[in-house]
């Protein structure tokens, strides 16, 4: 995926994750000349549990096609994910299929970004952006800290949660939102619980609001969710303990700890999408639905701000109303899905 040198284009998308990789994908498609800026080299790692539910499944099936086998990892299919209040399995979560994918976001991710036929530019990061009337002139770092500027139609900010481009269209936004604590742990050991299923453990004498576990190849992942400020070290403790008491977690060895921070912009229905020829799409827009599943709003946003782009061009109308519309049903959906969590207690909690 070597970049040219080419330094303009119709659309300059900044991120290579899953709703850069849609939105590229639809562009590409059409016909418009696209580049994805990647400020990380790829395959990048991403915290996640790399669960693709029904709705996902679907949307990447009908933008990509169905993905290859080198993206999963074992088990391949997950029958379901289990949500455990106080020590105990209660429920298994309805899904709308009867299986979840389970694959490594690194190769995931590439492979969507392969398949968008878009330049990739990997380490090469957004820094910052200036809009004309008909034009975005982005300043973009090289691998070599050397600035190159590229000048394109739009842009779509596709760079995740703590979106560079969003901070640059408000820089007080972030202060307007709270953000939550994520800590994911990749371990050897065992546990007694079901490997074909992902777990969700709501108890609330446990300080993290959210605990979860599931295997992926080799390794035994666990992870805690929880407000900023808390010590996360001692919620990772306490959740550990929980496992060990009441399902028989015996960890051999910590191989990887990676953690994040997470807004509640989705929770909140605090959603940005944009300003001016710049859109944002995925995690950067707030898009992320109950549980921290936010591959299929990604997917979907990032179609949509292709969409988005299409229409403008096609009628000469500006794109951002055009993109807001486009989005109701996406946030109305969101919303929605945080609405399980308020029964969870989850919400309230974080
Ligand atoms: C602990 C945890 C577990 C999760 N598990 C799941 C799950 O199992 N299933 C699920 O559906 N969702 C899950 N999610 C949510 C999911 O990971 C995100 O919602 C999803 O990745 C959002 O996709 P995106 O394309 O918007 O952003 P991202 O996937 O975050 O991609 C953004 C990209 O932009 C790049 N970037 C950032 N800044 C710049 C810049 N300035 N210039 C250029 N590039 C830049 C980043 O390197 C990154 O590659 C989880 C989240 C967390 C925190």
């Amino acid at each position: 995926m070597a970049a040219n040198n080419r330094t303009t284009y119709d659309v300059l998308i900044a991120g290579a994750g899953p709703a850069g990789a849609a939105a590229a994908k639809k562009l590409v498609d059409i016909g418009y000349r696209v580049a994805i800026a990647e400020k990380r080299q790829l395959p990048r790692y991403k915290i996640c549990s790399g669960l693709v539910i029904d709705r996902a499944q679907d949307l990447l099936n009908e933008y990509f096609g169905d993905p290859p086998e080198e993206v999963f990892c074992a088990p391949a299919l997950l029958k379901g994910v289990r949500i455990c209040p106080k020590g105990d399995i209660i429920s298994d979560f309805p899904l709308g299929k009867p299986y979840i994918y389970n694959v490594w976001r690194s190769s995931f991710d590439r492979w969507l970004v392969q398949q968008s036929g878009a330049d990739v530019l990997e380490e090469h990061k957004l820094i910052g952006f200036r809009q004309a009337e008909s034009a975005v002139y982005a300043d973009i770092e090289d691998p070599d800290k050397e600035l190159l500027h590229i000048k394109a139609s739009y842009l779509i900010g596709a760079d995740g949660g703590s979106s560079l481009a969003r901070n640059r269209l408000d820089s007080t936004f972030n202060k307007q939102v709270h953000w939550n604590t994520f800590v994911q742990l990749y371990c050897t050991g065992d546990i007694e619980l079901d490997p074909e299923f992902y777990y969700m453990f709501f108890d609330p004498s446990l300080q993290a609001f959210y605990t979860w576990l599931h295997y992926k190849d080799d390794y035994l992942v666990y992870g805690v969710g929880t407000r900023i400020g808390e010590s996360l070290s001692s919620c990772v403790d306490e959740s550990t303990k929980y496992l060990e008491k009441y399902f028989d977690l015996k960890v051999d060895s910590v191989n990887r700890k990676t953690g994040c921070i997470v807004s509640d912009m989705a929770v909140s229905g605090n959603f940005m999408p944009g300003g001016g020829r710049v859109l944002l799409a995925g995690e950067a827009a707030g898009f992320m639905n109950v549980f921290g599943e936010g591959i299929s709003s990604a997917l979907a946003t990032g179609h949509l701000a292709a969409s988005a782009i299409c229409e403008a061009d096609a009628s000469g109308d500006p794109v951002l109303p055009i993109y807001e519309e486009l989005l109701e049903p996406e946030k109305r959906m969101t919303v929605q899905s945080w609405g399980i969590a308020g029964d969870l207690s989850i919400a309230k909690k974080q």
